[in-house]
């Protein structure tokens, strides 16, 4: 009885407010759940090429196979992979853009919710112990009131059934906007920049972030956490530049 009453009250708001596409406001068809994206907007999501580093997924646009990115030679990272719903263009730029800087955490349930469809049709057998969201130093996250990470963690921990874990990993000092900086300030601007709060730690992580272009973040949270005893830390991210 309560739950018909439910689905006619939802009925009645589709009408009077029909759901649109939180990312350029079309109206979506009937029947598309209120938290999504029209049609052309997910079209213009470009996903990661089939080309790209095996390990960071740096994608190589003008190669025909995968192989390590010289980064990845040079410096292997501490994760063993990186899944990525796309590369940092389009509508994925634009969405993360809204997501990070124009107060849209309603975003991250979709652009969550597509990650997510990427990690479980990758196949993989990596079953993580728990999800950790690169964290924002209490500063920046009072700036901004919500950390966009953490916010595309969640429907990831929900779809694939994995705990959160919001308090291991922790930056332990204020650090420069990475933007604007070069891959070394970018690499010393965030040298031990993050703590682990625990001497217990889970075997395995996949550690989330909305976006990576150096990496240099990503890099130094996978080195705290494999240095303070984790065996395999897996990463996930919206957009790889
Ligand atoms: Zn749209
Ligand atoms: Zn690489």
């Amino acid at each position: 009885m309560w739950a018909r009453f439910c689905q006619e009250l939802a009925a009645c708001v589709d009408l009077l407010l029909p759901p649109a596409c939180l990312l350029c406001g079309q109206l979506l068809p009937t029947g598309l759940d209120a938290q999504s994206f029209c049609h052309a907007c997910l079209t213009a999501m470009p996903p990661l090429s089939p080309a790209h580093c095996r390990r960071c997924a740096q994608p190589f646009p003008n190669a025909t196979s995968n192989h390590l990115c010289g980064t990845c030679l040079k410096r292997p990272p501490s994760f063993s992979t990186v899944h990525a719903a796309g590369i940092y263009q389009g509508s994925i730029k634009d969405a993360v853009h809204q997501l990070k800087y124009r107060n849209q955490p309603t975003l991250a349930e979709p652009l969550g919710q597509i990650l997510a469809k990427v990690i479980t049709t990758a196949g993989s057998s990596f079953a993580p112990d728990c999800i950790v969201p690169v964290p924002l130093h209490p500063h920046r996250l009072r700036q901004r009131g919500y950390n966009q990470a953490l916010e595309v963690a969640r429907p990831i921990a929900r779809e694939l059934r994995v705990p959160l874990e919001t308090t291991l990993l922790q930056r332990n000092r204020k650090t420069q906007q990475q933007q604007g900086l070069s891959a070394t300030e970018r690499r010393s601007n965030l040298r031990n920049a993050f703590v682990l709060t625990s001497k217990t730690v889970p075997r395995k992580i996949l550690l989330i972030d909305d976006v990576m272009t150096t990496g240099e973040t990503v890099r130094e949270c996978c080195r705290t956490l494999v240095a303070g005893g984790v065996e395999d830390v897996q990463v996930a991210i919206i957009g790889r530049a």
